[in-house]
Formats: structure tokens, sequence, C-alpha cells
């Protein structure tokens, strides 16, 4: 089996195309250039010369023909996409280009060259936005996205489905709640907030300045996370699955976890900062997983609490041997 994953230097690609190379997949990746190297996640997980590049960017779509006409593969992952939710109020047509528009030049490019390639959409959690009144979310929960980030991923949902009932493209949507991992970005809260504690723990750090602490999500691993997305495209008819814990927790608890860890108390270090509130905030989030455990036997393994202690101990490894 061959697969094409887009994004694989992000967080979920790497640990995507890790759990692929295991179950003995080709992988290839499609990757955009950048002016520094971002092979760093791959690098971690011992990986990098298992799976085979191919430059291209998602907005340009003869280079989403040229990686499917590379790879050819059975199964593709859109995983790419400009992913954090406060850039894409400061570049949103750059992130409807890549998150939005980039998925329909994959489905275009799976249309015209590859057309039983099962395809695998990166949906999120973020579609359901501003959903107060129904605070378990699951397949049926209308959406209504808060940032330009979730609707420009409302729109790849939509031509997912769209080119599935159109074309009968194997198309799967993944609505999945935020899940988090040393690989990480750091602009993230639960990064930044682990990468923070492990800075003020060896001294290099004196507080960490953060937005909104009241806001709650439900956090899981991404490795237990990309195995859903694996596990959508075996079944035997495309479908849509939220992929969450069932567990919601405000960042302000996130916090108080993290620097328990270590022994401090988040509150002697924490400092509301405008800076860091949105224009429009996602208050709640919590999923509800029960399709994914029925039908695709998927549970979220890790508890916030060990999710946090993982985060914690590998920046402090990281921090303390001085690596960026
Ligand atoms: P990351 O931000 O870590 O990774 C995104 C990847 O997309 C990076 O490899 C990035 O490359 C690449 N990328 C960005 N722009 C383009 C482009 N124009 N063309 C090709 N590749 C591009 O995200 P995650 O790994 O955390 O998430 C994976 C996917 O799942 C994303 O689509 C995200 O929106 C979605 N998602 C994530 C959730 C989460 O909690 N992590 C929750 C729900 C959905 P580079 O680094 O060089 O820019
Ligand atoms: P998101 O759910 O995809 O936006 O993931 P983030 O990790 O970026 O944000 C999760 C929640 O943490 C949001 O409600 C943010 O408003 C809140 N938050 C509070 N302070 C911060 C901060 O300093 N940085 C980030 N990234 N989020 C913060």
């Amino acid at each position: 089996m061959k697969a094409l994953i887009t994004g694989i230097t992000g967080q979920d690609g790497a640990y995507l195309a890790s759990h692929l190379l295991n179950l003995g997949y080709g992988v290839y990746g499609l990757m955009p250039r950048r002016s520094t190297p971002t092979t760093w996640r791959l690098e971690y997980l011992g990986i990098l010369d298992r799976v085979k590049l191919i430059e291209g960017d998602l907005a340009d779509p003869t280079a989403c023909v040229g990686a499917v006409m590379e790879s050819m593969p059975d199964e593709i992952y859109n995983l790419g996409a400009q992913s954090f939710v406060a850039t894409s109020w400061k570049q949103p047509l750059l992130t409807a280009q890549a998150t939005g528009l980039g998925a329909m030049n994959m489905l275009e490019a799976i249309r015209r060259i590859k057309p039983d390639t099962k395809f695998y959409q990166a949906s999120t959690s973020e579609m359901f936005g501003g959903m107060k009144e129904r605070p378990l979310q699951d397949e049926e929960t209308p959406f209504h996205p808060r940032s330009p980030y979730g609707v420009a991923k409302l729109f790849a949902h939509w031509a997912t489905i769209n080119y599935r009932e159109s074309f009968n493209i194997f198309g799967c949507c993944g609505i999945l709640f935020n899940h988090e991992s040393p690989l990480r970005g750091i602009e993230f809260v639960t990064r930044k907030v682990s990468d923070a504690v492990a800075r003020i723990k060896l001294g290099k750090q004196k507080d960490l300045h953060l937005g909104n602490i009241d806001a709650k999500r439900d956090w899981g691993f991404a490795g237990d996370y990309v195995k859903a997305m694996h596990l959508m495209l075996q079944q035997e008819k495309p479908d849509c699955y939220v992929v969450a814990t069932g567990v919601t927790t405000t960042v302000r608890d996130m916090c108080r976890i993290a620097f328990g860890h270590v022994g401090l108390n988040y509150e002697d270090y924490v400092v509301i900062d405008p800076e860091f509130y949105r224009p429009a905030e996602v208050e709640v989030l919590l999923g509800n997983p029960a399709k994914a455990r029925r039908v695709l036997g998927w549970k979220a393994e890790t508890s916030l609490e060990d999710l946090m202690s993982m985060m914690v101990d590998a920046d402090l490894r990281r921090v303390s041997e001085g690596r960026l």
C-alpha cells in the first residue's frame, strides 16, 4: 500500500507517517518549500530517511497533480493547512487558499488521475465554533465557524462530501478535536504552556503571558488520533467521524496540571495579556466520540494529565540540552 500525506512535516503528518510505516506502507509526503529546514519532526521520530518527500504547495494545483502522478497512492491524507486559528485573522486569504482550496486541488487531482484513491480530510472541531447551546458535539451538530480558519475548513469539509456524492470518490472527514504532543507547534496553548513550565523550572523564563484561560478544550494525544485517520479509510463506506476524548478542561486547569507536574503553582506565573485574546472566541469544545468507538473501534488512550506530563518532560529535556 502507498500513502501520500500532505502536511507530512507537521505534528500529525509525522505521527501518521510513523504509524503507516509500521503498518508496512510506502509513505510519500507533499512538502512546501521553506527557506529553513522543516523536517525536524520526522527526524525526531527517526523516519526522515524512510519517507519520500515531494516538493509542492497545496495552493498550487499543478503541484497537487504532480504529487499524485509521482506517488500514484492508494490513500491520500490531506493534513496540510495553515492550521493556527489566531494567524487566520492576520492571513485570511492565505488560510483560505491552503486550508480551503488546497483540499479541492487535491480532490481534483484524484478525480482526474486516480479516482480510486481513498481520501482523508483533516476536518476540525473549530467548524462547530459558537454552538454553546449544544455542549456535546457530534456528527449531527450544526456548524458555526468562528474564524477564517474554521470557515476554510468548512469549505474543505463540504468539498470532500460533495466529491463523494458527485464523483463517488472515497472521501472521509475526521472531525478531530484538539490533539497535542511534544511535536505540537509552539504557538498552540498546550505547547506554549509546557515550554514555559520547562523554562521557568530551569530558571530561563519568569512568567507566562496567556489570553482567555476560561476557554475549554477537549484535548487528546496526537499519537492516538492518527490511528483513527487510518481506520476511517479501511471501512467499507466513506463517512465522517468525530474524534475526541469526551472530556473538556479549561486552559486554566490545563495550566494547573502542567505547572503542578514540576511542583509549581500556575497562579504565581501566569499573566493575563490582552494580546492573546481573539476577535471571536470558541468558548467550549467537547466532542462525543461514540460513533468512532462503535464503528472504528477507536478510543482515546491518553489522559490530559499523562499528555501534559509527557509534553513538560520532553520540553525539560529539550531546554536543558539547549535544543531549539
Ligand atoms: P501543523 O500546523 O503541525 O501541520 C500543518 C502542515 O501543513 C505542516 O507540515 C505545514 O508545513 C503544512 N502546510 C502549510 N501550508 C501548506 C501549503 N500551502 N501546502 C502544503 N503544505 C502546507 O498541523 P497539525 O499536524 O496539528 O494538524 C494536521 C491537520 O489537522 C491540519 O490540517 C489541521 O488544521 C488539522 N487539525 C488539527 C487539529 C489539532 O488539534 N492538531 C485539530 C483538528 C484539525 P510548514 O510547517 O512548512 O508550514
Ligand atoms: P485552537 O483551539 O485550535 O485555537 O487551539 P489553541 O491551542 O491555539 O487555543 C486553545 C484555546 O486557548 C483558545 O480558546 C485560545 O483562545 C486559548 N488561549 C488562551 N491563551 C492563549 C495563548 O496564549 N495562545 C494560544 N494559542 N491560545 C490561547
